[in-house]
């Protein structure tokens, strides 16, 4: 049995996070933490996310718990991930990482330790995103460079503070990489005012932020004559959390290293 401390415990992932282990046979909830200094440290983490009383209070600090848990669930952010990182290495944790909007630079500190942290580090631990991203490297070395404007399109809940969302960034480096072409040189993120029409090779990308959306993401493929969509809707944060625990099952019999979802499911070759 896989023993799970979950970080942010008391956030939308967090709470999402608790239902999903109640229903795994493979893991169990062995920790939450919240934020240093928050009111709910001392809470049940079962009454926190609402499928009752567990016995399992929440902290707020990892060090709490050290000797409690085996993986490190992180929903989060940046600075926070890379905080419970260093605390994972020295400590001999292993750590499943769904935060996104890292930028350059932390996503550099991430990967410092892949030598010293089993991780698995995922935009999106959603099975049907991960099929999803298969889709699109199919179906963009098919179409190659014959003429299609790919646009990647995402929408999410008026809460989420980063855009585009890291799963639309994954789908567009899946099909860049396709197609040799790199987001830096061929990512479009804002189009206003005299612009100019579009380029054949870029990647654009376009966001929605409103009411309760839980994120819905489309690649199109156009050229004249014909458009090719390929979309994902999640509907509920529950596929995230699934994936994340049963990445929590699979990296707890890892080596160090930096995974993701595609060998969590064995969908890579
Ligand atoms: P949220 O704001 O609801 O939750 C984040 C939680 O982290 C908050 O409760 C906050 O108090 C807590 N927190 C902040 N600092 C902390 C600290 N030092 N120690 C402990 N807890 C701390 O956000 P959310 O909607 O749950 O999303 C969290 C992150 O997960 C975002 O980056 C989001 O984009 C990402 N996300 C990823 C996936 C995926 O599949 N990979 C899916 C959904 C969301």
């Amino acid at each position: 049995m896989t023993r799970v401390a979950i970080v942010g415990v008391a956030g939308r992932m967090g709470r999402t996070l608790v239902s999903a282990l109640e229903q795994d046979a493979g893991a169990t909830l062995a920790g939450g933490i919240v934020e240093p200094g928050s009111s709910l440290a001392g809470a049940d983490i079962g009454e926190l996310a609402g499928v009752g009383k567990r016995g399992v209070t929440a902290v707020d600090s990892l060090a709490a718990i050290v000797d409690d848990f085996d993986v490190l669930i992180d929903f989060t952010a940046p600075q926070v991930t890379l905080a419970n990182l260093a605390f994972c290495a020295e400590h001999g944790k292993r750590m499943v990482i769904g935060t996104t909007g890292m930028s350059d630079d932390e996503l550099a500190q991430l990967d410092s330790y892949r030598d010293r942290v089993p991780m698995v580090f995922a935009p999106n631990m959603s099975v049907g995103v991960n099929l999803t991203l298969k889709l699109l490297e199919t179906a963009a070395r098919a179409l190659g460079d014959e003429g299609y404007d790919i646009e990647v399109i995402e929408a999410h809940h008026r809460h989420k503070v980063d855009a585009p969302s890291g799963t639309a960034i994954k789908m567009g480096e899946v099909v860049a990489e396709s197609l040799n072409r790199t987001l830096k040189e061929h990512g479009v993120f804002e189009r206003v005012g005299q612009c100019g029409p579009r380029t054949d090779k870029e990647i654009g990308f376009a966001t929605v932020r409103a009411g309760d959306i839980v994120g819905e993401h489309t690649v199109m493929f156009a050229t004249e004559g014909e458009r090719i969509e390929i979309t994902h809707k999640a509907s509920s944060r529950m596929t995230f959390a699934k994936g994340a625990v049963r990445a929590a099952r699979w990296v707890a019999g890892q080596e160090c290293g930096r995974y993701d979802m595609q060998d969590v499911l064995a969908l890579n070759g």
